[in-house]
């Protein structure tokens, strides 16, 4: 039977066929125009680019197939997707967000859709004590876990910070506080299972750009704890992996409301993202780029941070 990912992945390699023909000679004409320096700066970083995409493992769906995972905020958006996913591949699944009735239509979408066992339950990450509860009725009710998704986030406005320090207080228990309460109670079930820890992390939580304030300091508060836990498992011979996955903008609802009229920049579709996340911790990488360019722009900061700077404020529609 020809499954929706190969469907997906055939499309794809088509779509990309196409394009890099097309893209290649363009780029071959400007290639040749260039000077001795730019033509070898850029031929060193094209085969290190390809070199990094040949050596990637490659997924095996089937090994998802039975997979017990855990996924947060799987109510709506990019977290619903990524259980849409794990469904397909026939993954027993705990989804869990905060309004049940929500859940429980995924979860029933889950069940539709293939998944071996689709349970939820609701959660409010604020709490001090939910982190917990969700984990303890995951590893209770599957047996244990090979994947715990974090990917939940809070509610925060798009716009100038004014202050708010409570609210950055509130948004730190949801985004980050309820991700390492988690990820500690899990990691002795991972453990045993070889599992994976995948973190759902934003491009601004490497760049922090205008109008994120809160959101920001979550994401990189993010990368710094589970970067420097991968090297403590890693030092340690653990048995678990951890993917940071850092996303460019992404279509959900919750975000098109926020930007709409603000940014000009591209929205990429969340089902796409959840797939590559999905790719991401079934592969054990460390690192997700989704869209593949948000690399670019991160190194690009590091770089040239006053040219990037300026584009980043520039590209914002804002009128003081
Ligand atoms: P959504 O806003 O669509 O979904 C957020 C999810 O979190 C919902 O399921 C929501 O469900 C749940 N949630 C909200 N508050 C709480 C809470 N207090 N306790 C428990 N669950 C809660 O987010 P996206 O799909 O857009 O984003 C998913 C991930 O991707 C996030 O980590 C985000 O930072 C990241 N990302 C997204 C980008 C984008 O452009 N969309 C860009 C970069 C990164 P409920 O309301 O039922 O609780």
């Amino acid at each position: 039977m020809l499954h929706k990912w190969h469907l997906l992945h055939i499309m794809k390699v088509k779509a990309d066929f196409y394009n890099t023909a097309r893209k290649f000679s363009e780029t071959y004409s400007e290639f040749t125009h260039m000077g001795p320096f730019a033509k070898i700066l850029i031929g060193s970083i094209s085969v290190a680019y390809f070199a990094v995409k040949w050596t990637a493992p490659s997924f095996d769906p089937g090994s998802l197939k039975g997979a017990r995972v855990l996924v947060t905020g799987a109510s709506t958006g990019i977290g619903e997707q990524m259980a849409y996913n794990y469904a397909q591949f026939g993954a027993r699944i705990v989804i869990t967000a905060r309004r049940e009735n929500i859940l429980q239509q995924v979860a029933e979408k889950c069940l539709s859709l293939g998944a071996q066992e689709a349970l939820y339950i609701a959660a409010d990450m604020a709490s001090e004590s939910d982190p917990d509860k969700v984990v303890d009725f995951a590893l209770d009710k599957l047996g244990g876990l090979d994947y715990l998704v974090l990917n939940h986030i809070g509610s925060t406005p798009f716009s100038m910070w004014s202050g708010e320090v409570d609210h950055v207080r509130w948004l730190m228990k949801v985004n980050f506080f309820s991700y390492i309460q988690m990820a500690w109670r899990a990691l002795p079930s991972l453990e045993q299972s070889k599992g994976s820890l995948v973190i759902v992390s934003s491009v601004a939580g490497k760049m922090p750009s205008p109008f994120t304030a809160p959101y920001t300091s979550t994401k990189s508060a993010l990368n710094g704890f589970f970067g420097s836990l991968s090297h403590e498992l890693a030092m340690k011979e653990s048995n678990v992996s951890v993917s940071i996955c850092t996303l460019g903008l992404i279509d959900t609802e919750s975000a098109m409301k926020k930007v709409r009229g603000i940014t000009k920049m591209p929205a990429y579709p969340a089902a796409e993202a959840a797939l590559n996340i999905i790719i991401t911790g079934a592969t054990r990488q460390q690192e997700l780029y989704y869209p593949w360019f948000t690399q670019i722009i991160t190194l690009c900061k590091d770089w040239f941070p006053s040219a990037t700077n300026y584009v980043i404020q520039n590209s914002l529609n804002y009128n003081p």
